[in-house]
């Protein structure tokens, strides 16, 4: 069935970034016909679980320079500091226009913004809601966006593969959800918005909707996926379930404990302990608060050495927080609390909270610039799924919500004026598209198969060779293990079935494509990883443990081939601070 839905410009994720962008294009361009693709109703995209804060630049002690100097060398040297330096400088404007439009930052007792210290900052620059922060940005987002009626919102349509015609990117096709009708939504640019993707590793914080689909989209339409080897360990999740402990509560004076009941980040060389009975010490160069890539790699030898608890969910470490006291956990980490009651069924005012890394973010991504611009015209990308980059070999904490912010806008602004510049689009070609699309959908997924592969098998499969090859710790065989495996598995993804072949909301449907992104995701993590050949950041290879500027102060790109993806380096933009060792100790 031909459809005639058609905008200006299509934004494809209603999270933080998503909806910054259409904020961005709609205020500025009053004119232009909007609309935004989100699989989940927007409140329940991701940005709503993020509990810490935001960090920009606010307090007198703090300095743009400062925020710049942390988050390069926090990135291990491999952000573009041009992007950097624009990132700091627009990020506090973006913080007070978000309070104009109602997020209700917490207050220190003389009313101003209250900040904590965060992962990796010398200076307390992380502005909060409470440990709801994303919450409250979202919500002051998504409000903002109503007042916009003219922006068309297609809620529950799941997105498949951009519409390319032209060598331009015209649009997606999605599936809508309500009655399985897969449609062609047709736009004059579009930009995506669709998050990370650590469903791909099997311990993660992500949702169960972040697998990576606009990455895959955008990859599978030859645009090249930025330094995917770089990923993310929290440092604690709790076991079992993955569910983030926010850094915030290390923020607020929580420490790490071993099962020999010491401090043991104080043998990692990440600064003096503040001592526990003064947990506001405005020293932060401390252990707990070293930045999160460390942390994961201690646990790690803390666990080789045999100094790790052993449970049902497998290894952890305790969080400690009684020293706090409950008035002040209630005050400043009500949710940590909650979290920890609900899903470890333990009450952290009065024991220890287990905890171990888990994936947490994604530094890679879509390969954009400054503008959210990718290689491919008419495709914009902003978020958690672009990589512009900010965030290097390892992003520091509470800089990833302010980047929704910053390049959520940029995006929507060059996304509109490449619209008003691009009227044509190919009509009849993007309808033929979409008719394929709907056949090879209704061929591989909507037709009964006997003897077919399962999804479940499948994914299991694939996040257990990722753990094992491209985990905390990385080495040439393991890691090429996984390279074979996960070639062996989109093999098999050939032949998966699945049972329900039902139209009205068939998630068994949306889960098997939500696979086949995943697939990509995790060859480009795997591959990038194999050829980088250093350690940096969140990538630790054993086998070669030192960093190596002369040959990779480069961002990895991986573009997809038939076969295993082709892997180039591109330079790292350096402005005014020069590849430095990274320390933390004092
Ligand atoms: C538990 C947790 C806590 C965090 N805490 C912090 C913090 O305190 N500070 C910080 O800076 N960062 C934090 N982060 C990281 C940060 O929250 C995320 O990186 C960020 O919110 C991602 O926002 P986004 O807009 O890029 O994507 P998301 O918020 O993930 O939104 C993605 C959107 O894309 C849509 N989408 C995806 N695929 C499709 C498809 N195929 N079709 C249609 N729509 C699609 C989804 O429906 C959704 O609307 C946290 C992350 C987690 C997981």
């Amino acid at each position: 069935m031909a459809d005639d839905l058609q905008h200006d410009i299509l934004i494809v994720g209603g999270g933080g970034a998503g909806l910054r962008a259409v904020i961005a294009a709609a205020e500025a361009h009053p004119d232009l016909d909007i609309a935004m693709v989100s699989k989940v109703y927007p409140m329940r995209s991701h940005t709503v679980s993020a509990e810490g804060g935001a960090a920009a630049v606010i307090k007198d002690n703090d300095s743009i320079e400062e925020h710049i100097h942390d988050t390069i060398s926090g990135a291990d040297w491999l952000a573009d500091q041009d992007a950097v330096e624009l990132f700091v400088n627009e990020a506090p404007r973006e913080m007070i226009q978000l309070e104009h439009w109602g997020c209700p930052w917490s207050r220190e007792e003389d009313g101003s913004v209250a900040v904590r210290p965060f992962g990796g900052m010398r200076i307390r620059r992380t502005w909060y809601a409470a440990d709801k922060t994303g919450f409250h940005m979202l919500h002051a987002l998504f409000q903002t966006s109503l007042k916009h009626t003219a922006v068309k919102r297609y809620d529950e349509w799941f997105a498949t593969r951009l519409l390319v015609e032209d060598g331009r990117c015209q649009g997606v096709i999605a599936i809508e959800m309500r009655t399985g009708e897969v449609h062609a939504i047709r736009a004059r640019s579009v930009i995506m918005c669709t998050g990370g993707g650590g469903r791909v590793f099997p311990f993660t914080t992500n949702a169960a909707i972040k697998t990576g689909d606009g990455m895959a989209m955008a990859y599978r339409a030859g645009v090249a996926l930025k330094d995917m080897e770089f990923v993310q360990y929290h440092p604690t999740g709790l076991p079992g379930t993955g569910i983030l402990i926010t850094e915030a509560a290390r923020g607020e004076g929580g420490i790490l404990v071993n099962t020999e009941g010491r401090r043991y980040l104080e043998d990692y060389n990440l600064g003096e302990p503040v001592p526990i009975d003064d947990p506001r010490h405005p020293q932060l160069r401390t252990m707990e608060l070293g930045p999160r890539d460390k942390l994961s790699q201690a646990f790690m030898k803390e666990q080789d050495a045999g100094r790790v608890f052993s449970g049902e969910y497998g290894t952890y470490t305790h969080l400690d927080v009684r020293h706090l006291g409950e008035q002040l956990i209630m005050e400043r980490i009500p949710f940590v609390r909650e979290l920890a009651k609900n899903y470890a069924g333990i009450d952290p005012v009065h024991e220890p909270i287990p905890v171990r890394p888990v994936v947490h973010y994604m530094m890679g991504g879509i390969h954009t610039n400054t503008d959210g611009e990718t290689s491919l015209p008419g495709l914009f990308a902003a978020g958690e799924c672009a990589c512009v980059s900010i965030n290097g070999a390892n992003r520091l904490g509470s800089n990833s919500l302010t980047e929704l912010l910053v390049f959520g806008k940029r995006a929507g602004l060059s996304a509109a004026e490449f619209a008003r510049e691009h009227p044509d689009l190919d009509t009849d070609g993007l309808e033929a598209q979409r008719a394929d699309e709907e056949a090879s959908i209704a061929a591989r997924f909507r037709t009964p198969r006997d003897g077919g592969e399962r999804l479940a098998t499948i994914r299991r499969e694939l996040n257990a060779t990722m753990e094992e090859g491209a985990g905390v710790y990385r080495e040439e065989s393991g890691i090429r293990a996984t390279t074979e495996k996960v070639g062996e598995l989109k093999e098999r993804f050939e032949n998966v079935g699945i049972d329900d072949h039902s139209k009205s909301f068939n998630t068994e449907l949306t889960t098997a494509i939500e696979l086949g992104f995943l697939l990509d995701v995790g060859e480009a993590v795997a591959h990038s990883a194999l050829e980088r050949t250093e350690s940096r950041g969140s990538h630790q290879r054993t086998d070669y443990p030192d960093r190596d500027d002369d040959q990779f102060l480069k961002h990895s790109l991986a573009f997809r081939t038939d076969g295993a993806p082709r892997i180039e380096y591109a330079d790292v933009t350096i402005t005014n601070w020069p590849p430095a060792e990274r320390t933390y100790g004092n």
